[in-house]
């Protein structure tokens, strides 16, 4: 997959990148086909400009408007947690940010459909991914704890920002089998990284992670 995107230089070449997939793999993403998205998706064409040369740093990053770049290892953890070895084929996103998870995601699966509610941020995000040639992206502005029912179900369901508990309008757009991942609670400003298998009408929940993300804001 890699050569699909363009290079960078330095501090953003595929050296570098190459080195955080190392660093990734060492701290347990096993998962070939999330270490090659990450290998192949530039990070630094996702933050502001200044902020490229820290890009393939282990770390979460400002993109403004309060908001951040999640950290590349929980990017792969959540991602690897959602999909698994399994393929899915219509996934949706909640909290597309800069649209950096939205992108890898959408060189593992067939659509991922991703709900923002702070437009700019969206505005730049769909720039960015057009730009990337990555249109099997759907993006549209709102409240992503009541969903996108009008494409659900998903296999998959993955949510960027700290719930306080589950949405139930996310449950019920999870396909039978589908999995959704989601950061749940928020003492001490961290959450617990949850995964929730939907059997029929029962969910299967388990607790993989601690995490810290920016609050879910209703409405
Ligand atoms: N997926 C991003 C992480 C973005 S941070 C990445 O790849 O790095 C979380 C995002 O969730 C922020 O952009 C925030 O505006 C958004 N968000 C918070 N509450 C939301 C809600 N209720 N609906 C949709 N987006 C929300």
């Amino acid at each position: 997959m890699s050569g699909q995107f363009p290079d960078g230089i330095g501090m953003t070449s595929q050296r570098t990148r190459n080195r955080l997939v190392q660093r990734l793999q060492e701290r347990g993403i096993s998962d070939p086909a999330v270490l090659a998205a990450l290998r192949s998706v530039p990070r630094h064409l996702f933050v502001d400009e200044a902020l490229a040369s820290r890009a393939y740093e282990d770390t979460a990053l400002p993109i403004g408007h309060g908001q951040t770049i999640s950290q590349p290892y929980v990017v792969a953890r959540m991602t690897e947690a959602l999909l698994g070895g399994r393929s899915c084929a219509k996934v949706l996103e909640i909290g597309t940010g800069c649209g950096y998870q939205t992108a890898v995601l959408a060189s593992l699966v067939e659509q991922v459909y991703s709900v923002e509610r702070i437009t700019p941020l969206l505005r730049q995000a769909r720039a960015r991914l057009r730009g990337l040639g990555l249109y099997n992206t759907h993006l549209k502005p709102g409240d992503g704890s009541a969903g996108w029912a009008q494409a659900a179900p998903y296999d998959g369901i993955l949510v960027t920002a700290a719930a306080e508990e589950i949405p139930e309008q996310l449950l019920l757009q999870l396909a039978e089998g589908g999995r959704m991942v989601i950061p749940v609670g928020g003492e001490n400003g961290k959450q617990e990284l949850v995964r929730v298998t939907r059997h029929g009408d029962e969910c299967y929940c388990e607790t993989l992670d601690l995490v810290r993300f920016v609050p879910l804001v209703r409405g």
